[in-house]
C-alpha cells in the first residue's frame, strides 16, 4: 500500500507543479467560481461547450497544493466528456473524497483513475473542501447559463 501511496503522492506533486489546462479561456461557453474561504483557495472554471459535450475545459486562480492538484486533474478527466458523465464523475469522486478509498466500488476506482489519488484527504476533513471545490465549480457552470460563484460553504 505505502507504493500506491508513493505514486498518488507523485501525482499530486506532479499536478501541482506543472498544473494542466491552467489558462484563461477567451471566449468560454460556461464559467464558474469556486472559493473556499476556510483555505482561501480560488479558482475560477471556464468551459467551452459543444452541445452536451465538455469541448474544452480550463482553470485559473491560486490555491494550496491540493486544490490546484484537483483542479488540474478534474479538467484532464473531465474534457471532451459528455455533461452527464462528468456530473457522474463529480458524485463518484465527491464519495471518495468524503469516505475513502474503502468505501468506494471497485468498478469506481478504476474511473476515477489518477483522481484515486486524492481519496486520501478522506482523512483530513479541512482538506475535503480543498479537493473537490473546483469539482463544485464545474458543477456550478454545468448548471447555469450565466457565470455563477460557488463557495464550497454548505
Ligand atoms: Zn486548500
Amino acid at each position: 500500500m505505502s507504493s500506491v501511496n508513493e505514486l498518488y503522492q507523485q501525482l499530486i506533486l506532479d499536478h501541482n507543479k506543472n498544473p494542466r489546462n491552467c489558462r484563461h479561456m477567451d471566449h468560454p461557453t460556461k464559467i464558474a467560481e469556486g472559493y473556499n474561504p476556510l483555505c482561501g483557495d480560488h479558482f475560477t472554471v471556464f468551459l467551452e461547450m459543444d452541445g452536451d459535450t465538455i469541448k474544452d475545459v480550463s482553470f485559473q486562480g491560486a490555491g494550496c497544493a491540493i486544490s490546484k492538484a484537483s483542479a488540474s486533474m478534474m479538467t484532464t478527466a473531465v474534457k471532451g466528456v459528455k455533461k452527464a458523465e462528468a456530473e457522474d464523475l463529480f458524485q463518484k469522486f465527491h464519495t471518495l473524497v468524503t469516505r475513502g478509498m474503502k468505501s468506494a466500488v471497485e468498478d469506481d476506482i478504476e474511473e476515477l483513475g489518477c483522481l484515486g489519488a486524492l481519496a486520501g484527504v478522506s482523512e483530513f476533513p479541512a482538506r475535503i473542501k480543498c479537493a473537490s471545490l473546483a469539482w463544485h465549480a464545474l458543477h456550478g457552470a454545468l448548471a447555469s447559463e450565466d457565470s455563477k460563484v460557488v463557495t464550497t460553504e454548505e
